[in-house]
Protein backbone atom coordinates (compact mmCIF):
# COMPACT_ATOMS: atom_id res chain seq x y z
CA UNK A 1 0.00 0.00 0.00
CA UNK A 2 1.39 3.32 -1.26
CA UNK A 3 0.98 6.52 1.36
CA UNK A 4 -0.68 8.53 -1.04
CA UNK A 5 -0.09 11.96 1.46
CA UNK A 6 3.32 11.63 0.93
CA UNK A 7 3.49 10.99 -2.76
CA UNK A 8 1.68 14.24 -3.03
CA UNK A 9 3.03 16.26 -0.68
CA UNK A 10 7.13 15.17 -1.74
CA UNK A 11 6.53 16.84 -5.28
CA UNK A 12 7.65 19.93 -6.39
CA UNK A 13 6.66 22.87 -8.16
CA UNK A 14 9.09 24.40 -10.83
CA UNK A 15 8.32 27.49 -12.36
CA UNK A 16 10.89 27.82 -15.41
CA UNK A 17 11.41 31.56 -16.08
CA UNK A 18 13.31 33.30 -18.94
CA UNK A 19 14.16 36.23 -20.80
CA UNK A 20 12.47 36.41 -24.47
CA UNK A 21 12.46 39.00 -27.14
CA UNK A 22 8.47 39.27 -26.41
CA UNK A 23 9.29 39.78 -22.73
CA UNK A 24 9.41 37.28 -19.58
CA UNK A 25 8.52 34.23 -20.35
CA UNK A 26 7.57 30.85 -17.59
CA UNK A 27 6.36 27.89 -17.57
CA UNK A 28 5.59 25.18 -15.25
CA UNK A 29 6.45 21.52 -14.12
CA UNK A 30 6.03 18.84 -11.62
CA UNK A 31 9.13 17.56 -9.85
CA UNK A 32 9.06 14.25 -8.20
CA UNK A 33 12.22 14.68 -6.42
CA UNK A 34 13.73 17.16 -3.89
CA UNK A 35 16.56 19.34 -5.31
CA UNK A 36 19.75 20.51 -3.90
CA UNK A 37 21.94 21.16 -6.63
CA UNK A 38 21.32 23.36 -9.61
CA UNK A 39 22.67 20.49 -11.90
CA UNK A 40 19.87 18.18 -10.69
CA UNK A 41 17.47 20.80 -12.21
CA UNK A 42 16.46 19.07 -15.95
CA UNK A 43 16.98 21.35 -18.94
CA UNK A 44 13.67 21.83 -20.67
CA UNK A 45 12.50 22.81 -24.07
CA UNK A 46 10.00 25.34 -25.73
CA UNK A 47 8.94 26.42 -28.75
CA UNK A 48 10.01 29.72 -30.48
CA UNK A 49 7.14 30.82 -31.66
CA UNK A 50 6.14 32.22 -34.66
CA UNK A 51 7.61 28.76 -36.15
CA UNK A 52 10.89 30.22 -37.84
CA UNK A 53 12.92 28.85 -35.15
CA UNK A 54 11.70 25.28 -34.09
CA UNK A 55 12.64 24.90 -30.63
CA UNK A 56 15.50 26.00 -28.27
CA UNK A 57 16.54 25.10 -24.48
CA UNK A 58 16.24 26.12 -21.47
CA UNK A 59 19.19 25.85 -19.01
CA UNK A 60 18.48 26.81 -15.18
CA UNK A 61 20.79 29.08 -13.70
CA UNK A 62 19.39 30.48 -10.68
CA UNK A 63 16.94 29.25 -8.00
CA UNK A 64 14.50 31.00 -5.77
CA UNK A 65 11.44 29.86 -3.59
CA UNK A 66 8.33 30.25 -5.15
CA UNK A 67 6.33 33.17 -3.33
CA UNK A 68 3.07 32.28 -5.58
CA UNK A 69 3.25 28.52 -4.18
CA UNK A 70 4.00 26.88 -1.41
CA UNK A 71 6.99 26.98 0.73
CA UNK A 72 9.09 24.06 -1.32
CA UNK A 73 8.23 25.59 -4.59
CA UNK A 74 10.72 27.18 -6.79
CA UNK A 75 11.12 29.75 -9.35
CA UNK A 76 13.97 28.46 -11.81
CA UNK A 77 15.90 30.99 -14.02
CA UNK A 78 17.00 30.40 -16.81
CA UNK A 79 18.72 31.30 -20.11
CA UNK A 80 18.40 29.83 -23.75
CA UNK A 81 20.32 27.68 -26.06
CA UNK A 82 19.84 26.55 -29.87
CA UNK A 83 20.01 23.05 -30.66
CA UNK A 84 23.63 22.63 -31.05
CA UNK A 85 24.70 24.27 -27.94
CA UNK A 86 25.49 27.55 -28.86
CA UNK A 87 23.86 30.19 -26.70
CA UNK A 88 20.54 31.75 -28.28
CA UNK A 89 21.74 34.90 -30.15
CA UNK A 90 19.33 36.92 -27.57
CA UNK A 91 21.20 35.11 -24.54
CA UNK A 92 22.97 38.18 -22.52
CA UNK A 93 23.83 36.29 -19.71
CA UNK A 94 26.10 33.93 -21.32
CA UNK A 95 28.54 36.09 -22.67
CA UNK A 96 28.26 38.29 -19.49
CA UNK A 97 29.20 35.40 -17.39
CA UNK A 98 32.34 35.15 -19.57
CA UNK A 99 33.03 38.27 -18.11
CA UNK A 100 32.52 37.64 -15.29
CA UNK A 101 34.78 34.73 -15.09
CA UNK A 102 37.87 36.87 -16.15
CA UNK A 103 37.57 39.25 -13.53
CA UNK A 104 36.31 36.92 -10.18
CA UNK A 105 39.02 38.27 -8.73
CA UNK A 106 38.02 41.61 -8.59
CA UNK A 107 34.46 40.27 -6.85
CA UNK A 108 32.54 43.37 -8.65
CA UNK A 109 29.18 44.01 -6.50
CA UNK A 110 26.27 46.14 -8.09
CA UNK A 111 23.47 47.85 -6.08
CA UNK A 112 20.64 48.26 -8.99
CA UNK A 113 17.88 50.97 -8.65
CA UNK A 114 14.65 50.00 -10.70
CA UNK A 115 12.26 52.76 -11.21
CA UNK A 116 9.33 51.79 -13.24
CA UNK A 117 5.64 53.24 -14.19
CA UNK A 118 2.51 51.81 -12.61
CA UNK A 119 -0.13 52.08 -15.49
CA UNK A 120 -3.83 50.64 -16.21
CA UNK A 121 -2.81 51.06 -20.00
CA UNK A 122 0.45 49.95 -20.37
CA UNK A 123 1.31 53.97 -20.99
CA UNK A 124 -0.27 56.43 -18.90
CA UNK A 125 1.32 56.53 -15.05
CA UNK A 126 -1.53 56.03 -12.64
CA UNK A 127 -2.65 59.39 -11.71
CA UNK A 128 -2.43 60.91 -14.84
CA UNK A 129 -5.25 62.33 -17.03
CA UNK A 130 -6.41 59.25 -19.07
CA UNK A 131 -5.64 56.19 -16.56
CA UNK A 132 -8.97 55.06 -15.43
CA UNK A 133 -8.56 56.37 -11.77
CA UNK A 134 -7.91 59.78 -12.75
CA UNK A 135 -10.56 62.28 -13.59
CA UNK A 136 -8.96 65.10 -13.40
CA UNK A 137 -7.55 67.10 -16.19
CA UNK A 138 -4.15 68.43 -15.06
CA UNK A 139 -1.48 66.09 -14.11
CA UNK A 140 -0.50 66.82 -10.26
CA UNK A 141 3.26 68.32 -10.33
CA UNK A 142 6.14 66.87 -9.25
CA UNK A 143 7.49 67.27 -5.51
CA UNK A 144 4.76 65.45 -3.48
CA UNK A 145 4.78 61.94 -4.76
CA UNK A 146 8.63 61.42 -4.19
CA UNK A 147 8.92 59.42 -0.76
CA UNK A 148 5.60 60.85 -0.44
CA UNK A 149 2.25 59.44 1.77
CA UNK A 150 -0.95 59.99 1.69
CA UNK A 151 -3.72 59.42 -0.83
CA UNK A 152 -3.42 62.45 -2.55
CA UNK A 153 -0.15 61.64 -3.18
CA UNK A 154 0.63 58.00 -3.84
CA UNK A 155 -0.91 55.55 -6.05
CA UNK A 156 0.02 51.94 -6.33
CA UNK A 157 1.36 50.92 -2.70
CA UNK A 158 -0.22 47.98 -3.02
CA UNK A 159 1.70 46.13 -5.70
CA UNK A 160 5.06 47.72 -5.01
CA UNK A 161 4.99 46.67 -0.83
CA UNK A 162 3.68 43.55 -1.95
CA UNK A 163 6.01 42.91 -4.58
CA UNK A 164 8.86 44.28 -1.79
CA UNK A 165 7.50 41.04 0.63
CA UNK A 166 7.65 38.41 -2.13
CA UNK A 167 10.70 39.11 -3.34
CA UNK A 168 12.19 38.71 0.55
CA UNK A 169 10.11 35.36 0.48
CA UNK A 170 11.47 34.06 -2.68
CA UNK A 171 15.08 34.76 -1.67
CA UNK A 172 15.71 37.64 -4.38
CA UNK A 173 18.14 40.45 -3.00
CA UNK A 174 16.13 43.19 -2.62
CA UNK A 175 17.00 46.07 -0.26
CA UNK A 176 14.76 48.91 -0.44
CA UNK A 177 11.76 50.73 -2.21
CA UNK A 178 10.32 54.37 -2.43
CA UNK A 179 7.85 56.33 -4.25
CA UNK A 180 9.23 57.67 -7.25
CA UNK A 181 8.59 61.64 -8.49
CA UNK A 182 6.07 61.06 -11.04
CA UNK A 183 2.41 59.96 -9.21
CA UNK A 184 2.61 56.35 -9.76
CA UNK A 185 6.48 55.60 -10.32
CA UNK A 186 8.62 53.45 -8.18
CA UNK A 187 11.94 52.54 -7.41
CA UNK A 188 13.18 48.85 -5.83
CA UNK A 189 16.63 48.49 -5.24
CA UNK A 190 18.34 45.13 -5.77
CA UNK A 191 21.67 44.00 -3.98
CA UNK A 192 24.22 44.47 -2.98
CA UNK A 193 24.89 41.25 -5.51
CA UNK A 194 27.90 40.18 -7.13
CA UNK A 195 29.21 39.46 -10.56
CA UNK A 196 25.97 37.61 -12.33
CA UNK A 197 23.62 37.19 -9.68
CA UNK A 198 22.90 41.12 -10.09
CA UNK A 199 21.26 40.13 -12.87
CA UNK A 200 19.79 36.88 -11.74
CA UNK A 201 18.32 38.56 -9.13
CA UNK A 202 16.98 41.68 -11.27
CA UNK A 203 15.44 39.66 -13.94
CA UNK A 204 13.12 37.56 -11.21
CA UNK A 205 12.50 40.71 -9.37
CA UNK A 206 10.73 41.90 -12.72
CA UNK A 207 9.01 38.73 -13.10
CA UNK A 208 7.86 38.81 -9.76
CA UNK A 209 6.25 41.83 -10.53
CA UNK A 210 4.81 41.08 -13.91
CA UNK A 211 3.15 38.27 -11.96
CA UNK A 212 1.57 40.62 -9.21
CA UNK A 213 0.68 43.31 -12.22
CA UNK A 214 -1.60 40.35 -13.02
CA UNK A 215 -3.42 39.94 -10.11
CA UNK A 216 -3.71 43.72 -9.31
CA UNK A 217 -4.52 45.23 -12.98
CA UNK A 218 -1.08 47.13 -13.41
CA UNK A 219 1.08 46.93 -16.54
CA UNK A 220 4.23 48.12 -15.73
CA UNK A 221 5.76 50.43 -18.36
CA UNK A 222 9.25 50.55 -18.41
CA UNK A 223 9.35 53.76 -21.08
CA UNK A 224 12.86 55.74 -20.13
CA UNK A 225 10.38 58.61 -20.90
CA UNK A 226 7.00 57.74 -19.60
CA UNK A 227 5.49 61.36 -20.26
CA UNK A 228 7.20 64.08 -22.33
CA UNK A 229 8.16 67.56 -21.57
CA UNK A 230 10.85 68.35 -19.74
CA UNK A 231 8.89 68.64 -16.44
CA UNK A 232 8.17 65.17 -16.06
CA UNK A 233 11.13 63.03 -14.51
CA UNK A 234 12.08 59.79 -16.41
CA UNK A 235 12.56 56.38 -15.09
CA UNK A 236 16.16 55.19 -14.92
CA UNK A 237 18.09 51.93 -13.65
CA UNK A 238 21.02 53.33 -11.75
CA UNK A 239 23.70 50.60 -11.18
CA UNK A 240 26.23 51.36 -8.38
CA UNK A 241 29.09 49.64 -8.51
CA UNK A 242 32.20 48.60 -6.93
CA UNK A 243 35.81 46.18 -7.31
CA UNK A 244 37.58 44.95 -4.39
CA UNK A 245 40.33 47.50 -5.13
CA UNK A 246 37.93 50.56 -4.84
CA UNK A 247 36.20 49.19 -1.58
CA UNK A 248 39.91 48.60 0.48
CA UNK A 249 41.47 51.48 2.67
CA UNK A 250 41.96 53.98 0.06
CA UNK A 251 40.44 52.56 -2.40
CA UNK A 252 39.05 56.21 -3.50
CA UNK A 253 41.70 56.60 -6.48
CA UNK A 254 40.75 53.15 -8.18
CA UNK A 255 37.34 54.42 -8.36
CA UNK A 256 38.86 57.41 -9.93
CA UNK A 257 40.50 55.05 -12.37
CA UNK A 258 37.39 53.16 -12.76
CA UNK A 259 35.23 56.25 -13.74
CA UNK A 260 38.17 57.58 -16.16
CA UNK A 261 37.96 53.94 -17.98
CA UNK A 262 34.43 54.30 -18.48
CA UNK A 263 34.81 57.61 -19.78
CA UNK A 264 36.95 56.32 -22.76
CA UNK A 265 33.56 53.75 -23.29
CA UNK A 266 31.06 56.36 -23.29
CA UNK A 267 29.50 56.65 -26.46
CA UNK A 268 29.43 52.73 -26.48
CA UNK A 269 27.92 52.30 -23.44
CA UNK A 270 25.39 54.74 -24.47
CA UNK A 271 24.53 52.05 -26.90
CA UNK A 272 23.53 49.14 -24.44
CA UNK A 273 22.33 50.90 -21.64
CA UNK A 274 18.58 50.83 -22.58
CA UNK A 275 16.34 51.31 -26.02
CA UNK A 276 15.09 55.16 -25.96
CA UNK A 277 17.29 56.20 -23.81
CA UNK A 278 18.20 59.68 -25.91
CA UNK A 279 14.53 60.95 -25.34
CA UNK A 280 15.81 60.43 -21.06
CA UNK A 281 19.36 61.81 -21.47
CA UNK A 282 19.27 65.36 -22.05
CA UNK A 283 21.26 66.18 -25.13
CA UNK A 284 24.58 67.65 -23.09
CA UNK A 285 24.16 64.01 -20.75
CA UNK A 286 24.43 62.21 -23.67
CA UNK A 287 27.80 63.62 -25.42
CA UNK A 288 29.02 64.63 -22.24
CA UNK A 289 30.62 62.49 -19.54
CA UNK A 290 30.51 63.84 -16.41
CA UNK A 291 31.43 62.96 -12.93
CA UNK A 292 31.21 64.41 -9.27
CA UNK A 293 30.29 64.23 -5.57
CA UNK A 294 27.07 63.96 -4.74
CA UNK A 295 26.21 65.43 -8.11
CA UNK A 296 23.11 63.84 -9.58
CA UNK A 297 23.18 65.80 -12.70
CA UNK A 298 26.20 63.91 -13.58
CA UNK A 299 26.59 60.78 -15.90
CA UNK A 300 28.23 59.09 -12.37
CA UNK A 301 27.84 60.35 -9.30
CA UNK A 302 30.18 59.43 -5.75
CA UNK A 303 28.43 59.99 -3.23
CA UNK A 304 29.92 62.39 -0.25
CA UNK A 305 29.92 59.48 2.37
CA UNK A 306 32.16 57.52 -0.20
CA UNK A 307 34.04 60.57 -0.89
CA UNK A 308 34.71 61.20 2.89
CA UNK A 309 35.62 57.39 3.50
CA UNK A 310 37.95 57.43 0.52
CA UNK A 311 36.44 54.16 -0.41
CA UNK A 312 33.30 52.63 -1.56
CA UNK A 313 31.94 52.38 -4.93
CA UNK A 314 30.25 54.92 -7.60
CA UNK A 315 26.85 55.32 -8.57
CA UNK A 316 26.62 54.72 -13.04
CA UNK A 317 22.99 57.49 -13.52
CA UNK A 318 23.22 56.80 -17.24
CA UNK A 319 21.10 53.06 -17.51
CA UNK A 320 17.95 53.22 -18.20
CA UNK A 321 14.74 51.36 -16.63
CA UNK A 322 14.55 49.27 -19.50
CA UNK A 323 18.12 48.48 -19.90
CA UNK A 324 19.43 44.72 -19.84
CA UNK A 325 21.20 44.06 -16.56
CA UNK A 326 23.26 41.63 -18.14
CA UNK A 327 24.51 43.58 -20.67
CA UNK A 328 25.14 47.20 -18.29
CA UNK A 329 27.04 45.14 -15.53
CA UNK A 330 29.02 43.18 -18.18
CA UNK A 331 29.74 46.32 -19.90
CA UNK A 332 31.10 47.87 -16.45
CA UNK A 333 33.08 44.89 -15.59
CA UNK A 334 34.37 44.98 -18.95
CA UNK A 335 35.64 48.65 -19.00
CA UNK A 336 37.00 48.92 -15.51
CA UNK A 337 38.57 45.13 -15.04
CA UNK A 338 39.85 44.07 -18.52
CA UNK A 339 41.62 46.36 -20.28
CA UNK A 340 42.13 44.78 -24.03
CA UNK A 341 41.07 46.80 -27.01
CA UNK A 342 40.18 50.53 -26.47
P1 LIG B 1 19.99 56.91 -4.47
O1 LIG B 1 18.52 56.90 -4.70
O2 LIG B 1 20.44 58.01 -3.54
O3 LIG B 1 20.80 56.92 -5.73
P2 LIG B 1 19.66 54.18 -3.38
O4 LIG B 1 19.63 54.01 -1.90
O5 LIG B 1 18.40 54.02 -4.12
O6 LIG B 1 20.43 55.57 -3.71
O7 LIG B 1 20.69 53.10 -4.00
C1 LIG B 1 22.00 52.94 -3.55
C2 LIG B 1 22.48 51.57 -3.96
O8 LIG B 1 23.89 51.45 -3.76
C3 LIG B 1 21.87 50.40 -3.21
O9 LIG B 1 21.24 49.55 -4.15
C4 LIG B 1 23.07 49.68 -2.58
O10 LIG B 1 22.91 48.28 -2.62
C5 LIG B 1 24.21 50.10 -3.49
N1 LIG B 1 25.56 49.96 -2.90
C6 LIG B 1 25.95 50.31 -1.66
N2 LIG B 1 27.26 49.98 -1.46
C7 LIG B 1 27.71 49.40 -2.62
C8 LIG B 1 28.98 48.87 -3.05
N3 LIG B 1 30.07 48.84 -2.26
N4 LIG B 1 29.06 48.37 -4.30
C9 LIG B 1 28.00 48.40 -5.12
N5 LIG B 1 26.80 48.89 -4.78
C10 LIG B 1 26.63 49.41 -3.54
MN1 LIG C 1 2.13 21.78 -26.46
MN1 LIG D 1 17.39 55.38 -5.45
MN1 LIG E 1 15.33 56.98 -8.07
MN1 LIG F 1 20.27 56.55 -7.69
Amino acid sequence: MYNLNYRINSKILAEYVWQSDKGLKSKSRTLEFEVNRIEDLPKWQYAGGSGEESEFILVPRAVFRDPFRTEKDILVFCDRYLGNGEPHPLNTRAPALKIFEQTEKQVPMFGIEQEYVMTKDGVTPLGFPGSENVSKSVPRPEGPHYCGVGYTNILGRPLAEQHYRYCINAGVNICGINAELLHGQWEYQIGICTGIEAGDHLWVARYIMERLGEEHGIIINYDPKPVEGKEWSASGLHVNFSTHDMREEDGYKNIINGIERLKIHHSTHLQLFGEGNEKRLSGESLEKFTYGVADRSASIRITQDVFDAKKGYFEDRRPASNADPFVVTSALVKAVCLHEED
